[in-house]
């Protein structure tokens, strides 16, 4: 049996043995309180096939202070391999609780990516949610990405929290090639969540989301993604086939 807080290596990547309330109350608030950067990704199977294709978004995941267990199927892989994962932590399950946490501690947060009327609605959505959060800044994701312009801008309002939503890769890569510049601030990779604050995209109902077939909702609401699903297939044929 894993411990808590150990690690679980599943094809390269180490995915922490964490809830989610313990998680972000112990090791993100660690982070949090003595302004230390801290750089997380929530990795699903297609992350994971990317880390196999793409040599460097490999490096970049592994070199994320925590990679957390995001996909039904990542935990189907930690128990086939008998080192069981405590739970599963959706990326935007995560994204709300830290909302929650930076609201009652009054953070300062900065939301980058989405296009710009998904970004503004998400983010006026999101203050008038979480009245106590400070937000710095906002910007939507499809700017230069060598403009250090919107580094700058970030940087500027020094956020404790900042939310990247460029989907992946794009999102780690942003994060991993300005960290260096950052002295303090929990960066996140938060895919298409911003869409979904803005009330653009419906996430699946708790009743699916309960039964783990969130893949499945998306796959009936948004038909045109079927190939983006491919990967996770494929991640479970790997993983049962033990061809990792
Ligand atoms: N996006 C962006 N800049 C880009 C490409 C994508 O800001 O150059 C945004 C896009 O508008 C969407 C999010 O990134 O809001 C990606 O959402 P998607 O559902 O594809 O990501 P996933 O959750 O699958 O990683």
């Amino acid at each position: 049996m894993v411990k808590e807080n150990e690690k679980v290596e599943i094809m390269d990547i180490s995915f922490i043995n964490n809830n989610k309330y313990k998680f972000l109350h112990k090791q993100v608030n660690d982070h949090f309180i003595s302004n230390e950067k801290c750089f997380i990704v929530t990795a699903n199977p297609e992350i994971v096939m990317e880390t196999r294709r793409n040599k460097t978004y490999k490096k970049i995941v592994q070199s994320a202070d925590f990679v957390v267990p995001d996909g039904i199927g990542i935990i189907l892989a930690a128990k086939h391999k008998k080192e069981p994962l405590i739970e599963r932590i959706a990326g935007f399950d995560l994204m709300k609780d830290m909302l929650e946490f930076a609201n009652e501690s009054g953070a300062k947060c900065f939301f980058l990516g989405a296009s710009e009327e998904v970004n503004k609605e998400a983010v006026s959505n999101i203050k008038r949610q979480y009245p106590g959060i400070k937000v710095t800044g906002r910007h939507h994701g499809f700017f230069d990405k060598t403009d250090s312009a919107v580094v700058q801008l970030v940087k500027d309002g020094e956020p404790d929290f900042i939310f990247v939503a460029l989907g992946f890769p794009k999102q780690e890569e942003w994060i991993y090639e300005n960290l260096p510049a950052f002295s303090k601030g929990i960066f996140m990779g938060v895919g298409g969540s911003l869409d979904v604050f803005a009330g653009k995209v419906k996430r699946a109902p708790d009743f699916w989301i309960k039964l783990n077939l969130e893949w499945f909702y998306r796959i009936i609401k948004q038909p045109f993604r079927w190939k983006r699903m491919l990967p996770i297939f494929k991640f479970m044929w790997l993983i049962y086939t033990k061809r990792d």
